[in-house]
């Protein structure tokens, strides 16, 4: 790590440590392409891989075999190009990985698609009329996923553009349309009705452009079957280690484990309060540990008497509120000898899987992972397993 020696070692001590396990992150992608299959399985590495590090996700997937991934901005797919770039395990490849950025082409941004070799979603009439002069002045259609909005009413055309698109297919002429996408709302509740009125309307409108490769499932939708894999899906979440269906066993690996440090134990008798507004009262002698985690590393303020840790071989609840830089928990339960200072306590991992934490916070797990902070020492586990098939 940067700095070597003392410093370091004081700086890994005072921290939390959070650990990524990229051979799990692939083994998830594995799952999720063997689920998918014949369909390709894109990777979706948007917000810094949710949060985990996209200059590692992205070569490790790479060199799994990733081919396509997904980012939000045309910064995001910048910095996944260098990563892939740079990677050894991509460099003999006929193909480069291609990159889909996901919120489209800023106004003038053509200019940077083409230089990165980033591909847009174009998700309305104006971005594919912006993107199809780029083309004709780069004098070669320029390659583009388009969006189609079947419920989401979010991004992409809505049916009103879909109908003037149309009704104009010449606006598209210039443009080397390479995938069609829609994206699903409800994908982890496999019971919802407006799966089947999206998949609908998606093969509607996908009918239209049968030549064009199609993408519609997010890590839910994998499992929603093949009437949802078409010949691309994009999953995010699930790579992570998210659960992809909501009341379902967990068949993804777990990537994350957060280990805050103790800082100090300390004994309360009633009546005494712990932390900021006195929002806890010890019910009588209490073992209270204080743990180098807050809510500035993204440890949600939210898990605030909500929370739990997992310390010499019991869940401990999170007593009191989250502060910035600190988290208090009720360990009366460990024994003592697994207290010292310097002990670490799981707050993510296999004892407190991402999900069981988001609960807790009322929350979902993208929020904890993407909301994950800067200050700890990460260490990045399992990259160098690559096999390709
Ligand atoms: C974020 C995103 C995905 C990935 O979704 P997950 O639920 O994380 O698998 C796929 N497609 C689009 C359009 C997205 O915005």
């Amino acid at each position: 790590m940067r700095g070597g020696d003392g410093a370091a070692v004081t700086a890994i001590a005072a921290q939390g440590v959070l650990t990524i396990d990229l051979g799990a992150i692939v083994d998830n992608w594995r799952l999720l392409r063997d689920r998918a299959q014949p369909a390709e399985c894109a990777a979706v590495v948007k917000a810094d891989a949710y949060g985990l590090g996209a200059s590692h996700v992205a070569p490790a997937l790479a060199a799994a075999g990733c081919q396509t991934f997904f980012v939000a901005t045309v910064d995001e797919g910048i910095g996944v190009r260098e990563a892939l770039t740079g990677a050894a395990a991509t460099a003999d490849r006929t193909a480069e990985p291609v990159i889909y950025v996901l919120n489209g082409v800023p106004p003038g941004g053509e200019a940077e698609f083409a230089r990165w070799r980033l591909r847009p979603v174009l998700n309305s009439l104006a971005e594919i009329d912006a993107w199809a002069v780029a083309g004709r002045a780069a004098g070669r259609p320029l390659p583009a996923a388009l969006h189609l909005d079947t419920g989401m009413s979010r991004l992409g055309l809505d049916e009103g553009e879909q109908r003037r698109l149309a009704a104009a297919p010449e606006r598209l002429a210039a443009i080397g349309l390479t995938l069609l996408i829609s994206h699903l709302a409800c994908a982890d509740e496999p019971d919802h009705p407006l799966n089947t009125e999206q998949s609908q309307r998606f093969n509607a409108a996908a009918a239209m452009r049968p030549a064009c490769r199609r993408s519609f499932a997010n890590s839910s939708g994998v499992f929603l079957g093949p009437a949802y894999h078409h010949q691309l899906v994009r999953p995010g979440a699930a790579l992570y280690g998210i659960a992809p269906t909501a009341n379902r066993p967990n068949p993804m690996a777990g990537v994350v484990t957060l280990l805050g440090r103790v800082l100090q134990v300390r004994e309360i008798d009633t009546p005494r309060t712990v932390g900021y507004g006195a929002t806890h009262r010890a019910s009588g002698p209490t073992r209270i540990a204080t743990v180098s985690v807050g809510y500035a590393d993204g440890f949600l303020r939210s898990l605030s008497n909500h929370g739990c840790g997992f310390i010499g071989g019991h869940t401990v609840p999170l007593v009191g509120r989250v502060s910035m830089d600190l988290t208090t928990f009720d360990v009366t339960a460990v024994p003592p000898e697994r207290l010292i200072a310097g002990a670490l306590i799981e707050l993510i991992g296999p004892n407190r899987p991402v999900d069981a934490v988001a609960e807790a916070a009322g929350t979902i797990g993208y929020e904890v992972l993407t909301s994950l902070g800067r200050r700890y020492h990460r260490i990045y586990r399992g990259g160098a397993r690559a096999v390709t098939c």
